[in-house]
């Protein structure tokens, strides 16, 4: 963080915001105020450069044509894998995620390169459409209560060794790889395939990267009810029997 100033970046909110992604950054936002930061939020569209010198960057998710293009940008870019070496987290969602990845299947239905920023790989599920709530447990390593999101991907995404999943499924697809993982990181890149915005149901995975932008190991608390009611209601939905 430079400046005292926290820099978020919004990627391609043109191309990937499909799917109320922008809740992610309202919320990651809204949390590092409460927290008394000064935030610099910057939207940046498909037709900018990805600015190298932000803190925390988010990508949404979008339908396949709009992923690819973003895809391309991002490759003939540049900046995110500048920013990334420079230390910044990255939390991408869907298609996003894919994007993060070594490569994808596009709109083309043809292999489409990723960024290589997660060790992992992204075909095209032979089965239906991964549609629906979801609930999981995230990695014990990262102290976080359970995941609840909402999943809507025909992509299969598989882990390689130097990226660990973010979740294991109680209830849904994640990944789709039948092994009940969900979404994946490294050290500072994040990617899940959870909607919702996951950031709105999930508030304390903001927190945490916002504890790892400025290097601490705790924020102040803040009043959580209004997010606790929401994850308990969306847990309960996905419980209910289809
Ligand atoms: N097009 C990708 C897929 O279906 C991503 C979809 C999304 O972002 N929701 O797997």
């Amino acid at each position: 963080m430079s400046d005292n100033q926290l820099r978020i970046v919004w990627i391609y909110p043109d191309l990937l915001s499909t799917y109320g992604d922008q809740g992610n950054v309202l919320v990651v936002e809204r949390r590092a105020r409460q927290r008394g930061l000064d935030v610099a939020r910057l939207d940046v569209r498909s037709d900018q450069a990805i600015p190298t010198s932000g803190d925390i960057y988010l990508i949404g998710g979008g339908e396949d044509r709009p992923q690819r293009l973003a895809a391309e940008r991002l490759r003939r870019d540049g900046g995110l894998h500048r920013a990334v070496e420079n230390g910044a987290i990255v939390f991408s969602v869907c298609a996003g995620y894919q994007i993060l990845g070594h490569e994808f299947i596009n709109d083309l239905g043809q292999r489409e390169p990723g960024l290589g920023l997660l060790d992992v790989v992204s075909v095209r599920g032979e089965g239906d459409r991964c549609v629906g709530d979801v609930l999981g447990d995230i990695d014990p390593r990262l102290g976080l209560p359970p995941l609840t999101g909402f999943e809507n991907h025909q992509g299969v995404t598989h882990l390689g060794p130097t990226a660990r999943p973010l979740a294991q499924v109680r209830l849904g697809n994640g990944n789709g790889t039948g092994d009940g993982t969900e979404g994946a990181y490294n050290d500072t890149v994040f990617g899940t395939y959870m909607h919702g915005p996951v950031l709105a149901r999930n508030p304390l995975i903001a927190d945490l990267l916002l504890k790892l932008a400025l290097d601490v190991n705790a924020l102040p608390p803040t009043d959580d009810r209004w997010y606790e009611a929401l994850r308990n209601e969306r847990i309960a939905a996905a419980q209910q029997p289809a």
